[in-house]
């Protein structure tokens, strides 16, 4: 356990896989978080042992990914394997100690010593663990560590509690392979010791891990640092979350239109929580962020929930920022563009925002200012265009070419002014012009759309439909 007193540094080491999932955002986010409350430190380590998937790119998928998120690290990162020297010091040094030993077995005698483990019901022993080096140099060995047989490794978790291991269920691990590459426990040890972690806050499927890199810190001499180990996050069906669950990536929710501040929101509730609070800020969740608040239990995604607080967040946002994400939601669907759009945008979008709950949703919602003229007539619009239809429609073109208010207020009392003017309730305004101001797309109710598509747009539809329908 580190000093209550020093301060805390935590981190979030992921693999360049590339994706970032969201697990992995979750558990970044909590340890930025635990790190911002507590004044402390925010690190990044790109473990990029696996050179072939260590791509540039890949390494580019993690920075890209947190930078959306709006994560920031506190300073550089560290990358893994540039630090192998590093590993294989420690390495050398746990062989000084008497703490690791050199193991000769060719692959076929692990493989017999496998096989003899697997019938007995334990872990695999070297013969070289208690031997002199075999004669001759030359021989090909790994690193591994002489773990204690007897007694049992506690690992203090500050989520799950004390976690006893039975050492002898624990096995003389590998900390260097034959071509003297250090494994992923011992590279992980070294470096969070040298990154001087007080915290490791991470997902739960790394819970023996922290057994094995308990002992590592023993065979080094080393203080471990707390481990705090998190509940997967799962599907709504409860199994791990994966593709099939609809998305897994923070990119994938990127790419359903979540907005950023709304996935941070929901995914600080994944596992934690400040009492029934499900809206709250950045500065909120920092200032009430606990570890002792994490609970066990793996946390579900609901779909609900989470378009539910990203519509909030879309309602929140600056029209500005909604219009150029709805934009590259257009660029995206190789959408029709008019030359005009920020204008359209610009007048659509605070008109329809509050219905959207994500930006895919909002890009449908504008497309109705956003087609160009004529409109289509269709078939039902023909048939409410016929006899009276057409009159009204003409009279209507009138009045709102007259109206002074072309505020969205201003044309609902338009348009009731203009029905109660004609005899006839709203009912018969609508299926006139409705499909007009729609133009085949979903449109707001009458006045908003109006209000949206402008004066000049608006009564050009009307006019070039009325020159159409004779
Ligand atoms: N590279 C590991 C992972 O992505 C990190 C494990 C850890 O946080 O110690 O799962």
């Amino acid at each position: 356990m580190p000093d209550p007193a020093s301060p805390v540094v935590t981190r979030i080491a992921p693999s360049p896989t590339g994706k970032l999932h969201i697990g992995n955002a979750r558990t970044a986010l909590f340890n930025w978080l635990y790190a911002r409350h507590t004044g402390g430190t925010f690190l990044l380590r790109v473990e990029d042992t696996d050179r072939e998937r260590s791509t540039a790119e890949n390494v580019e998928v993690i920075f890209e990914g947190f930078a959306w998120l709006g994560l920031d690290f506190d300073a550089a990162p560290v990358f893994q394997h540039a630090r192998a020297d590093r590993h294989r010091a420690a390495a050398a040094e746990m062989l000084a100690r008497g703490s690791a030993y050199r193991d000769y077995m060719t692959p076929e005698e692990l493989a017999e010593e496998r096989e003899r483990a697997r019938a007995e019901g334990r872990t695999i022993r070297s013969p070289w663990r208690d031997a002199p080096a075999p004669a001759g140099a030359g021989k090909p060995f790994v690193v591994r560590l002489k773990a204690p047989r007897e007694g049992e490794t506690l690992v203090e978790d500050l989520v799950k509690g004390p976690v006893v291991f039975r050492n002898d269920q624990l096995d003389d691990l590998i900390l260097l392979r034959a071509d003297g590459s250090p494994t992923y426990n011992l590279a992980v040890v070294v470096d969070d010791h040298e990154m001087g972690i007080t915290h490791v806050i991470r997902g739960d499927d790394h819970l023996n891990n922290a057994a094995r890199q308990t002992l590592i810190y023993q065979a080094l001499g080393w203080g471990p640092p707390a481990f705090a180990h998190l509940p997967l996050i799962h599907g709504p069906d409860g199994a791990k979350l994966s593709k099939r669950h609809g998305a897994e990536a923070v990119s994938d929710f990127a790419g359903m239109g979540y907005l950023p501040e709304a996935l941070r929101n929901y995914l600080a509730r994944l596992g934690w929580g400040h009492g029934d609070d499900e809206i709250f800020s950045d500065a909120q969740a920092i200032s009430w962020f606990e570890i002792a608040d994490v609970v066990s239990a793996p946390a579900r995604l609901d779909w609900a929930k989470l378009n539910h607080v990203n519509q909030h967040y879309i309602r929140l946002a600056d029209d500005a920022r909604l219009a150029g994400l709805v934009d590259e939601v257009l660029k995206s669907r190789e959408a029709h563009r008019p030359p005009d759009l920020a204008e359209r945008l610009a007048r659509a979008i605070p008109v329809v925002k509050e219905g959207a709950k994500t930006i895919l949703e909002l890009a449908d919602l504008v497309l109705f200012a956003l087609k160009e003229r004529p409109v289509a007539v269709d078939e039902k619009l023909k048939a409410a265009l016929a006899g009276e239809g057409r009159e009204r429609l003409g009279r209507l073109a009138l009045a709102l070419s007259d109206a002074s208010d072309w505020s969205a207020e201003g044309m609902a009392g338009t348009l009731k002014r203009f029905a109660e003017g004609e005899g006839v309730g709203l009912g018969k305004v609508g299926p006139i012009l409705r499909p007009i101001l729609a133009a085949g797309a979903v449109a707001p109710d009458l006045a908003s759309a109006l209000f949206a598509l402008g004066r000049a747009e608006a009564l050009a539809r009307i006019q070039e439909v009325l020159s159409h329908v004779q």
